[in-house]
């Protein structure tokens, strides 16, 4: 399945007590310390379920949604397409996405400006989906959608459309990744959410075979 690719992309934000987190999210806190019997080492982490690059379930937005243990997986593995949206001013607009030709079960991941200002620190100003365009995306039914920001809505609106536009009908988003080192075209992805019971969302390690 794997043997036609050469290299693995990680996109993946590291998570460390310096990694960027939502305004009003938990911060990431980790404890190392030697086991009782001195032989081995051990950590505790305390981190907020979308803290990094992680994926939204419909849990997020419904208190009866299917939560990130019960996600089709095959939305999450596969071939997908990296598109360029780093001409996108404020958000990614659905006129752009059209001009791309998606097909529906497409992994779509949109790398915008976000990813060339990088993730050290945060910022209001991000380039978000726009709602027309989720609606549009999801209407189309890809299988997951990508954005690298924190958030795929505008900071601090309550139209929360880009995400109950995909998550109302069971598409996965991720958000958070890291695609300054991708160039827009045709990859494999695999971004696999831990398998935590019935939570809203979970960090994932997601990489981009080549
Ligand atoms: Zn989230």
């Amino acid at each position: 399945m794997f043997n036609n690719y050469q290299t693995i992309i990680d996109i993946s934000l590291a998570l460390n007590e310096q990694t960027i987190i939502y305004p009003g999210n938990s911060p990431v806190k980790i404890e190392s310390f030697k086991s009782a019997s001195g032989l081995t080492y051990l950590s505790n982490i305390s981190l907020g379920t979308h803290t990094g690059t992680h994926i939204d379930a419909p849990r997020h937005i419904n208190e009866v949604g299917v939560g990130v243990d019960k996600l089709d997986l095959t939305n999450l593995i596969g071939p997908c397409r990296v598109l360029d949206f780093t001409k996108s001013i404020e958000s990614i607009k659905k006129e752009e996405l059209e001009a791309s030709n998606i097909q529906k079960g497409e992994r779509i991941l949109a790398k915008t400006q976000n990813s060339l200002r990088g993730f050290t620190t945060t910022y209001d100003d991000y380039i978000y989906l726009s709602a027309e365009g989720a609606k549009y995306l999801a209407e189309l039914q890809i299988s997951v959608f990508a954005i690298d920001y924190l958030s795929i809505k505008k900071r601090g609106s309550s139209d929360n459309r880009p995400h109950t536009e995909f998550l109302n009908v069971e598409i996965p988003i991720i958000e958070g990744v890291d695609l300054s080192k991708v160039e827009e075209g045709e990859y494999y992805l695999m971004a696999l959410p831990l398998k935590l019971t019935g939570l809203d969302g979970s960090p994932i390690r997601a990489v981009l075979l080549k």
